[in-house]
């Protein structure tokens, strides 16, 4: 049987009609921003391109993209397209790799957000009964306004605690019965651990049973971890200050990440030569936004890699299925010619019995060549049992078997990994 949709009639529109309804929206979109904003019109003209040469949708591939460099150039408000006076709401990235990203909304792009939240948290199972403990950081940074707004859609509660304080979030979560959990999937490791220092144990004395997790990059095996910790279902979330923030892409109940691909337009690039990639063909995903109105992103580069494909989903959503974040290109590391992913040493390291979630990999940099170490936290009873040395080499061997590569690993003692309250640092540079 169909699962009911938030929004049927946009969610699952015929292919057919889902370009359609794109082709209007793009042609609209280049026609706004080349009339209303200085820096569209400069790189259209500088392209030699007129609002009307957009005909089709495959010609967004003649559009310049737009890279975080364009953006930090006209930091802060220089890619607004309405007058600063219909905004009314502004978020900003935390700007870790220089200055931060802007993200401006009118009335009409803050409904679009809750919207589009909504589709997303009613896919993941979040119903009215529901009471969501939103432990992401409330300031500038999208995530917990963008979990609340679609949050409160729904009708469901939203536990407005912010992220920190972690023996307050046990209180809380047990004191007013929280069901849900929207936080990093770091984060609510930390919280399971502070509460089992408490006596509390995460899977029995809590009412949690769905966690809405994202602003992180998190592989399948440390899924499977944190579902059975907490005993909760965990789904994925994936945006960004650029695009809306959380909402552009989750997880539907088959754990399959559909694009709401009507209002944000997603393509598959060579990195390398910005050449449109096919379906399954992996690249970086860029993405168009066609519906926003203060600050609309046509072609913007996010450095993440991932696939698109057309395959069909049970759920009965037609919107585009894209993979799971591999990384981001800036993550990216070659070591001894072989591209190695964060994500790929935290698989391997989770397939090993006695290993706990806590790790870190250390990037040593002497001139041009770039080595891997990792140390990881065992769990507390392996740490007491000893012979470390058999699990390193465990570990190790998990390692080379998908990278085919020799990472030297060294088990810690457990709690010396500082945690995160927010996104995790899962790479230091040493
Ligand atoms: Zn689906």
């Amino acid at each position: 049987m169909k699962a009911e949709l938030w929004d049927s009639t946009n969610e699952s529109m015929s292919i057919a009609k889902l370009k359609e309804v794109q082709l209007t929206r793009l042609k609209d979109l280049v026609h706004r921003v080349y009339s209303t904003n200085k820096y569209y019109k400069k790189t259209f003209d500088a392209a030699g391109l007129k609002p009307r040469d957009i005909k089709h949708l495959k010609d967004i591939e003649k559009l310049p993209f737009l890279t975080k460099n364009d953006l930090r150039e006209y930091y802060p408000f220089g890619l607004v397209c309405t007058e600063m006076d219909d905004i009314v709401e502004v978020h900003a990235s935390s700007g870790t790799t220089g200055k931060s990203v802007v993200g401006p909304y009118t009335p009409n792009d803050v409904e679009l957000w809750g919207e589009v939240m909504a589709r997303s948290l009613w896919a993941n199972g979040l119903r009215k009964h529901d009471r969501m403990q939103n432990s992401y950081g409330y300031g500038l940074f999208t995530g917990a306004h963008g979990f609340e707004k679609g949050a409160q859609k729904i009708g469901a509660m939203v536990i407005t605690i912010s992220s920190g304080n972690t023996k307050r979030q046990i209180d809380v979560m047990k004191d007013f019965g929280s069901t849900a959990l929207a936080a990093t999937p770091s984060y609510s490791l930390y919280i399971a651990e502070v509460a089992e220092e408490h006596g509390l144990d995460p899977l029995n004395d809590f009412n949690l049973r769905l966690g809405l997790f994202g602003a992180e990059a998190w592989s399948e095996e440390m899924r499977i971890n944190i579902e059975k910790r907490w005993g909760i279902i965990a789904h994925e979330h994936y945006g960004l200050t650029e695009i809306i923030g959380p909402g552009v892409v989750s997880e539907c109940e088959h754990k399959k990440l559909h694009v709401n691909a009507d209002h944000f337009l997603p393509e598959i690039i060579d990195p390398k030569t910005g050449e449109t990639l096919g379906p399954g063909e992996e690249g970086e995903l860029v993405f168009t936004t066609l519906t926003k109105e203060a600050f609309p992103a046509i072609r913007f580069r996010t450095k993440d890699l991932a696939s698109l494909s057309n395959e069909k989903c049970s759920c009965g959503r037609t919107l585009p299925i894209q993979s799971r974040i591999k990384g981001r290109s800036d993550d990216m590391m070659k070591v001894k010619g072989v591209i190695v992913f964060p994500s790929q040493i935290e698989a391997a390291l989770m397939q090993v019995a006695g290993v706990s979630d806590n790790y870190q990999i250390i990037k040593t940099k002497k001139g041009d060549i770039t080595s891997l170490s990792v140390e990881f936290e065992p769990t507390e009873e392996r740490y007491k049992q000893g012979h470390l040395d058999n699990l390193e080499k465990q570990a190790e061997g998990e390692i080379y078997s998908i990278l085919n590569l020799h990472v030297p690993v060294r088990a810690i003692e457990p709690k010396s990994i500082p945690r995160s309250t927010g996104k995790a640092k899962r790479v230091i540079e040493r």
